[in-house]
């Protein structure tokens, strides 16, 4: 191997072109999904721009401005009107998000639309499933979360996400789509979902905070790399047609040991704190918030994600 004074790796940074020519990791808007929240008001939320809450009807022009600004894919979050025990609006026919699904279908049929498939947002309780006692009942939830998926099929989603973290979760809903004539709808799976403290702005612009505990019971631990394997692997096996790794900055090696272990696409979230910790510092001056945010979403891509869900994912459209 030759070295310096042959070898001067500066050579081919030292102009724009050249440093273009030779980038191995790009941003294409084609692989990145926006989280959209939607509720029964429209809802500002000035701490954090990207996360307003729209109603069926302003989310309907959101789609339009998106489609138009070529963003390709959104996922989909409901806050309903009335939370229960169960989790009912979650499997709604004529739920928040239901009827999201049906506007945008017939409006934006170009627009990708995926949704979260978990019961939270729809609990009174604020857990991902179903309780026994201070518990959640995996088995017992498997089933409420097969029929919010088939419900979120019926009405038009192009793919249902479930993030949830039961065990057996991917099987129970795959059967449920094929009984129900949805083989074709894929599941993207929430495979390696941790317990990241990193979720806190989502939470309230979602309103799914727990009343009680936390979600260590089954979302997992940020210690553990090669659970986050086994995860992925079991989902394969139940039918997962895409894998996700959550959160994404602080999963960069989870990422790569995933990407170098499986085939599948596989998705990132960039989650809400990532977005929040780079607007605030952005806004206090502390950092360009443009150059920090294309920085991390590239950080992620060079990690080994196909398809990255980000918050950014509207003012990247913009930045491209
Ligand atoms: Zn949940």
């Amino acid at each position: 191997m030759s070295t310096f004074p042959v070898t001067r790796l500066r050579r081919l940074r030292r102009t724009s072109g050249l440093r273009g020519l030779v980038r191995e990791t790009r941003l294409d808007l084609d692989d990145f999904v926006l989280p959209l929240f939607v509720g029964p008001e429209p809802q500002a939320n000035p701490d954090l721009p990207g996360m307003a809450r729209h109603s069926v009807d302003t989310l309907d022009a959101e789609a339009g401005e998106l489609v138009r600004m070529g963003v390709k894919a959104v996922i989909l979050f409901g806050i309903p009107d009335e939370k229960d025990e169960e989790g009912s609006g979650a499997w709604d026919d004529d739920g928040i998000i239901q009827r999201a699904l049906r506007a945008l279908r017939d409006r934006h049929p170009e627009l990708v639309l995926l949704t979260d498939v978990c019961l939270c947002e729809y609990t009174s309780h604020g857990h991902c499933g179903a309780l026994d006692g201070d518990e959640v009942d995996n088995d017992e939830t498997l089933e409420l979360l097969a029929r919010a998926a088939v419900s979120h099929a019926e009405a038009g989603a192009d793919a249902v996400a479930p993030s949830d973290m039961m065990d057996g979760r991917v099987a129970a809903i795959r059967t449920a789509l094929d009984d129900r004539g949805f083989e074709a709808t894929p599941i993207v799976a929430y495979s390696a979902k941790y317990a990241s403290a990193f979720y806190g702005p989502f939470r309230e612009a979602a309103e799914s905070t727990p009343a009680f505990g936390d979600r260590r019971g089954y979302q997992m631990d940020p210690a553990n790399v090669r659970e986050a394997l086994r995860e992925c692997e079991l989902d394969v096996d139940e039918g997962a047609d895409m894998l996700m790794v959550k959160p994404a900055l602080p999963c960069l090696d989870v990422i790569r040991a995933v990407r170098e272990a499986f085939d599948h696409p596989l998705a990132a979230y960039n989650v809400s704190g990532e977005y929040a910790m780079i607007k605030a510092a952005g806004s206090k001056g502390l950092l360009d918030e443009r150059q920090a945010a294309l920085e991390s979403l590239t950080a992620i891509k060079r990690a080994g994600a196909d398809v990255v869900i980000s918050y950014w994912t509207k003012e990247l459209a913009s930045w491209l």
